[in-house]
């Protein structure tokens, strides 16, 4: 799948600063030659263009620049979104982490040195503690060299304790930058199936609608939806039913490999979107996905009791670049996907038109 390793992407890193002045001027130049509006953030753009460290930013606008496209503010916004902001959050979480557990590290560092030589000098006054009471009569000094002592092991112990704090603290670092990111991804996913969901689906197809028009190459999206599957829940209760829903999204997934997307829009509907992809693939793909579902005998995993089979209908659509909103587009392979019912069901159907 693609969302997953392709939605995130790296911003990029800052050019050295004595090249600094020099990007600078080359992105304002860029702005100009390209007809730009210099907003600050396609100032950004461009500076990262010109600093030439990310080579997939450096491959769409020269693929752009070739194809003798536009730098529509659409497509400006996709660059700024894609390469400027791209997972900065992210990158700023891991930094704030990194950072926090480098300081405490360190300090651990110049506590353990500390409890360390600590140490040796308590053994050097114990030492000296023998040879005094060997030595000297007077009760004074031997009192002076046990208070001394004491003051050294009262000072290791709070050491220790420090360590200790300080130990912790790093593990919870560690534990809370694990939960944040586990909390960021489960709220892209689709709790039951473990698809993604609605709205990561709305965002992502959103941001390759964009890289659609900026190439020019073909999008299309897949609207699937389970037949009769009203009829398997009275059958055979809702639990089943839920069981034959993660199978179905674990069977689109493990199909849809790469570059696709598999979300689940809503009830017993997926949605797939497949970027770089002309119609005539989108339909194999569909139909791909059609005969594997159909293919596959439902079967309780502890019982080895058979359900028999289900099977899906699909409508597939292009993404009209000079037209197209996500909700039009939705809707054309929703239409088609109505054909597909109204025709028998367990079938494929091209929006009108294409
Ligand atoms: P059609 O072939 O026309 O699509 O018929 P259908 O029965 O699949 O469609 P309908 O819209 O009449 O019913 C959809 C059913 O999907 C209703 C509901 O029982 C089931 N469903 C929706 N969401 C869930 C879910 O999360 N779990 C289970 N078990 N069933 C669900
Ligand atoms: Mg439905
Ligand atoms: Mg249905």
């Amino acid at each position: 799948m693609r969302y997953a390793e392709g939605m995130p992407n790296p911003a990029p890193s800052l050019p050295p600063p004595e090249n600094e002045a020099a990007c600078a001027k080359q992105a304002m130049a860029f702005l100009e030659r390209y007809r730009i509006v210099a907003t600050p953030e396609n100032y950004a753009v461009w500076f990262h263009y010109a600093a030439g460290k990310n080579k997939e930013l450096a491959r769409e606008v020269d693929n752009i620049v070739s194809n003798s496209l536009q730098f529509t503010p659409e497509t400006c916004t996709y660059l700024y979104n894609k390469y400027v902001l791209g997972n900065r959050q992210q990158k700023m979480l891991d930094e704030a982490a990194m950072g926090g557990q480098k300081v405490l590290m360190e300090v651990l560092r110049v506590i353990n040195e500390f409890s360390g030589e600590t140490q040796s000098y308590n053994k050097g006054i114990d030492q000296y503690m023998n040879h005094i009471d060997r030595e000297f009569q007077d009760e004074s000094v031997k009192k002076i060299f046990k208070e001394l002592i004491e003051v050294t092991s009262t000072m290791k112990q709070s050491g220790e304790k420090i360590t200790r704090k300080l130990e912790e603290s790093t593990q919870e670092i560690t534990s809370l930058k694990k939960n944040l990111q586990q909390v960021t991804t489960e709220a892209q996913r689709d709790f039951l199936t473990g698809a993604f969901n609605r709205k990561s689906f709305e965002q992502f197809t959103d941001e390759q609608m964009l890289a659609a028009k900026a190439s020019g190459k073909d999008l299309c999206l897949l609207m699937i939806d389970i037949d009769h599957f009203k009829t398997f829940n009275d059958r055979f209760g809702h639990l089943l039913g839920d069981e034959v829903l993660k199978t179905v999204a674990r069977t689109l997934t493990e199909l849809l490999k790469g570059r696709d997307t598999v979300a689940r829009f809503g009830g017993e509907e997926f949605v797939v979107v497949l970027p770089e992809t002309p119609i005539e693939g989108a339909m194999k793909v569909a139909d791909m996905i059609r005969t594997a579902i159909a293919g596959k005998e439902l079967k309780r995993k502890d019982t080895g009791e058979h359900f028999g089979t289900i099977t899906i209908s699909a409508g597939v659509a292009r993404f009209r670049p000079d037209s197209d909103t996500l909700p039009t587009l939705i809707k054309r392979a929703d239409d088609a996907l109505y054909q597909s019912k109204r025709h028998g069901r367990n079938r494929v159907t091209r929006e009108a038109g294409e």
